[in-house]
């Protein structure tokens, strides 16, 4: 038997927005980004369920152009893990899209504001570079995420203590820099 193809039972629903805020997450921490809350029930709000200010690490940088690309991964790692799992996308997810296509509207107004570029009409370039180190984060952090999105389906919401405990205790390091340079896509 199949089911009519717009029901989609609410466990499942609540684990793939899950895995969606949780690759956020993942891709916020190797980033060294602070993430103050990932919650599965504050998506309808502005920023989404993981609040996080990338632009807080901006003095840790010292380097725009690499704050800016990374600030592309963070929101375009939500879209990537979406289309492994395409099929009805519910309302949670949509809204969280929105908020992601704000993120995303911002990360290109701050390369103009940070006097990279002269207008958000340049900054394709630093989407890209965004979007293919979010694809490789996926490969490489794959399992990361899932273990996470379990956790935060579990629980509902994950403050920074604990997940920072949590990071600590499950992601084996590596450098996000190394990643930037490899040539596999
Ligand atoms: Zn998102």
């Amino acid at each position: 038997m199949t089911s009519p193809p717009n029901v989609v039972k609410e466990s499942e629903q609540r684990s793939r927005t899950a895995r969606h805020l949780a690759a956020h997450a993942i891709v916020a921490l190797r980033a060294g980004f602070r993430v103050e809350r990932i919650a599965l029930d504050a998506i309808s709000n502005a920023h989404g369920g993981v609040v996080c200010d990338w632009k807080q690490a901006r003095e840790a940088y010292r380097d725009d152009e690499k704050l800016i690309h990374r600030s592309f991964a963070l929101v375009y790692v939500g879209g990537l893990i979406d289309q492994e799992h395409l099929e009805n996308i519910t309302d949670d997810l949509r809204a969280e899209m929105k908020a992601d296509m704000a993120a995303s509207e911002d990360s290109r107004e701050t390369a103009v504001a940070w006097n990279l570029v002269a207008s958000v009409q340049e900054t394709n370039a630093f989407a890209r570079i965004g979007y293919k180190l979010a694809s490789r984060l996926i490969k490489k952090d794959g399992p990361l995420i899932e273990k996470l999105s379990v956790l935060l389906a579990e629980w509902g919401s994950v403050d920074e203590a604990s997940l920072m405990e949590w990071f600590q205790q499950n992601a084996s390091p590596y450098s996000l820099d190394e990643l930037e340079k490899t040539n596999t896509y």
